[in-house]
């Protein structure tokens, strides 16, 4: 698991009661600016639901 990004987890709360697109839009950023969640495949299939793409998951591993 990669190192959490608290600054980023500060500016970016999820909402309480989230809709499935602030929830997608959520993890996009998320997944591209901090590592500390892996993408699971249910999230994974949420973006593409919503319309977004993949984001490069970032290795904690080499
Ligand atoms: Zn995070």
């Amino acid at each position: 698991m990669g190192k959490i990004n608290s600054e980023w987890h500060r500016e970016h709360r999820m909402p309480t009661n989230p809709t499935k697109k602030q929830r997608a839009e959520w993890h996009y950023e998320h997944a591209q600016h901090c590592g500390c969640r892996e993408l699971t495949p249910s999230i994974t299939s949420l973006l593409v639901s919503q319309g977004f793409g993949v984001p490069e998951q970032r290795q904690s591993k080499a």
